[in-house]
């Protein structure tokens, strides 16, 4: 018997977090998952970690994958502009936190739909071959610069959708330095200097919401490290080296061209580093909706950061058509 191989495989896994009253329970709806009762802040890291197990056991080769979404019509997002770019694995969140399914999912419709956040190659990524991924030592050099653009856009696009819609701009900028410096079991130590380059040093509530939201764990402050343990399983499968993510988190904190002090309020800062991360040339653009999710703002804070970068003069100018769902923006010659 043959399989015929234009039947399209379903690609979708979900889980549901319960409320109950001694706390949440992880319900999956591909596998009889009995959790015993989390606590709220252990939740949603358990729900991420429980879909990144169904990819990485459920690997198909790579030409049958298809757009999850367009086979459903493409009722996961209210624009419909036909499904273009690689397929890859999309992590999206409803209900408040409470619903998150990992889909494959073309890039365009992944751009148009909410809440939802490509997951990068290099995350989630299984060890046998024909994986969800190239593995490490297949995945070539990148050129300096540009490779470390790249690291930094697939991991604030990551960190997009892992983290609660809420979290804080310093939050953010806190969880990508701790995503690019783990090692492969999750633990990380932040050098103290470093935390006050950041301008984070003694800011305790910001290792709180990152361990409220049951992103990761800190251990008792001790110098001169911070040490934290990452709860969220796609960081124990990192298959960058560790060598080239410290580089790009060491270019995450200054972003050329667009290096703003560490002074500056954070979401500019954060706003600054996503547009860096997408920018190649002196004229660049991206999706509107993709940039204000990496950014963590509402699309109307967005353009007046975007304002504020021109009266730094680190653009010399941004443009956002009616009826265009792309930004452009323009460095200073
Ligand atoms: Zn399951
Ligand atoms: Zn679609
Ligand atoms: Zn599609």
């Amino acid at each position: 018997m043959r399989l015929s191989t234009h039947y399209p495989v379903q690609r979708i896994w979900t889980v549901q977090l319960h409320p109950q009253a001694d706390g949440p329970a992880l319900v999956c709806s591909h596998c009889p998952l009995h959790t015993p009762r989390l606590s709220p802040a252990s939740a949603r890291s358990a729900a991420l970690t429980h879909l990144a197990q169904h990819a990485q056991r459920e690997v198909i080769p790579k030409h049958l994958r298809t757009c999850q979404c367009r086979t459903r019509g493409c009722c996961w997002h209210p624009r419909h502009r036909g499904c273009s770019g690689p397929i890859r694995l999309a992590l999206s969140c409803g209900s408040g936190g409470r619903l998150w399914r990992l889909a494959d999912i073309c890039s365009a419709c992944a751009a148009a739909s909410r809440h939802t956040a490509v997951v990068p190659d290099t995350l989630l990524n299984s060890q046998r071959s024909g994986s969800v991924g190239a593995p490490t030592r297949k995945r070539r050099k990148p050129a300096c610069g540009a490779g470390d653009r790249l690291l930094v856009q697939e991991m604030l696009t990551y960190l997009a959708a892992a983290l609660p819609r809420f979290s804080s701009a310093s939050a953010r900028l806190l969880a990508l330095q701790c995503a690019l410096r783990a090692d492969t079991r999750g633990n990380v130590r932040l050098p103290h200097g470093l935390l006050r380059g950041m301008h984070v040093h003694g800011r305790a509530e910001l290792w709180s919401e990152l361990a409220y939201a049951g992103w990761l764990q800190c251990a008792a402050p001790r110098e001169p490290h911070r040490e934290v343990h990452l709860l969220d399983a796609a960081m124990h499968a990192h298959a960058t080296g560790r060598r080239l993510r410290a580089r790009a988190a060491h270019w995450a904190m200054h972003p050329t061209p667009l290096i703003l002090p560490q002074a500056t309020p954070s979401a500019l800062r954060l706003t600054a580093l996503a547009l860096a991360a997408h920018t190649s040339g002196t004229a660049s653009s991206a999706d509107a909706d993709l940039l204000a999710r990496l950014s963590g703002q509402a699309p109307e804070q967005l353009e007046d950061a975007l304002d504020e970068l021109v009266r730094f003069r680190l653009l010399q100018a941004w443009q956002h058509p009616i009826g265009q769902e792309e930004i452009f923006w323009w460095l200073p010659r």
